[in-house]
């Protein structure tokens, strides 16, 4: 119960994490690495809630490019999510961590139905929130959840974990070796500077509601601890 920075973190892992050198799908055995390093940061005495995405599976932009309705491919996105909290909640509760998943589109057989109070008194118990489906609209992101949640349960900061990536840059590090990383930048850098960080809906929604961001690369043992501790790890965002 040290070095806790943060009372309540919303921590955002991306689809991909699930999948592991896989690049689709669901590795359980990566899923129960992710669990560990959740459990080891949730040792702090910090309260989180976790958004998973669900590009491993299914992105709907990228299938209505490819003719199809984009809000039923997004509803299929949304399903994706589902499937990546129930298989993290597994991970974390065979860790000893106790969890419960919810997911904003009604499965009442599969999770609990999303209710903002219900979500926040399970926080005070100490469990580990799995937040599923997304927002429950299309159009939207695991993002825009992400940054809708954090404001919702009145989170302290977005933990978002990258796979390969340690911070924010000026551009692409992959294909530009001299590209430039930022330690700190405001939302309106990130907009305006076009960063591809996240969307601009859920920047805006950052920004508005006066959430820190913290972007860290997610394959370094230890991150996920080192960011709720507040130690200078990837680029902060605020303001
Ligand atoms: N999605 C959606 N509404 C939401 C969240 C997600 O329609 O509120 C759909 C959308 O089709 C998206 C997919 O779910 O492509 C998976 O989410 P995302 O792409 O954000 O996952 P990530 O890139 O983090 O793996």
């Amino acid at each position: 119960m040290s070095n806790k920075h943060y009372k309540r973190i919303v921590l955002k892992l991306s689809g991909e994490a699930m999948a592991g050198d896989d690049k689709i799908g669901i590795n359980p055995i990566t899923v129960k690495k992710i669990a560990e390093e959740i459990k080891e940061a949730y040792e702090t005495g910090v309260q989180i809630s976790v958004i998973v995405g669900g590009g491993n599976i299914w992105r709907g932009k990228a299938a209505s490019e490819l003719g199809m309705e984009r809000a039923s491919a997004d509803y299929m996105g949304m399903l994706a999510t589902v499937m990546n909290a129930l298989a993290l909640q597994n991970a974390l509760e065979s860790c000893g961590v106790q969890t419960r998943a919810m997911t904003s589109i009604s499965m009442q057989a599969v999770a609990e139905p999303y209710i903002r109070r219900r979500a926040v008194r399970h926080l005070e118990k100490g469990r580990i929130v799995i937040f599923g489906g997304g927002t429950g609209n299309p159009y939207f992101s695991t993002d825009t959840t992400a940054a809708l949640r954090a404001a919702e349960v009145n989170a302290d900061a977005i933990l978002m974990a990258k796979n390969g990536v340690d911070g924010i840059y000026d551009s692409d590090p992959n294909l530009n070796p001299n590209a430039k990383k930022f330690d700190k930048l405001t939302f309106l850098d990130v907009v305006q500077k076009d960063l591809k960080v996240m969307d601009s809906t859920a920047a805006t929604l950052c920004m508005e509601n006066d959430i820190e961001l913290i972007l860290f690369n997610m394959n370094q043992e230890g991150n996920i601890k080192r960011a709720i501790e507040g130690q200078k790890i990837g680029t902060t965002v605020k303001g």
